[in-house]
């Protein structure tokens, strides 16, 4: 993909809204690959984080909400113990995940009435507070 670079791009809302929601200083990654390198789901994801990092930098919004990346993060803290610049990159699929459930439009991906019945019952408790972290607001 051919990415134009203006000041415009490189100082974006996107990206400040994501650093403001993650508290993290996205402009300190310097794209090493550290953190996709170690990363447990990085094999099913279509763009690594570090790559879905720089779309946000970059203020491609549509770029970095589009792709799977941070609703695969298991949030396993791997790429967060790997980064050189002490970037919590969990913390920014979080946000990422924050900023796609905060949109007036977004539709919930789960729905508890069409749980199966019992399904509750034998569902890990783990698995049920991630999937709500993820897929509920
Ligand atoms: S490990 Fe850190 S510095 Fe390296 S690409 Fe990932 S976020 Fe950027
Ligand atoms: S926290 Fe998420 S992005 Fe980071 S290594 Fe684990 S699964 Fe991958």
């Amino acid at each position: 993909m051919k990415i134009e670079l203006t000041r415009h791009k490189v100082h974006n809302e996107f990206a400040k809204k994501v650093e403001l929601i993650s508290g993290q200083n996205l402009f300190a990654c310097y794209q090493c690959g550290n953190c996709t390198a170690g990363c447990p789901v990085a094999f099913a994801m279509e763009v690594g984080p570090h790559e879905v990092i720089r779309y946000t930098l970059l203020g491609l919004e549509e770029e970095a909400l589009g792709v799977n990346t941070f609703w695969l993060c298991a949030s396993c803290l791997q790429c967060t113990s790997r980064c050189p610049k002490g970037i919590d990159i969990a913390r920014v699929m979080d946000a990422l995940r924050s900023v796609v459930l905060r949109k007036k439009e977004r539709k919930d991906h789960i729905q508890i009435p069409e749980f199966p019945e019992g399904f509750l019952e034998r569902l890990p408790q783990i698995a049920f507070v991630s999937g709500f972290r993820k897929f509920l607001s």
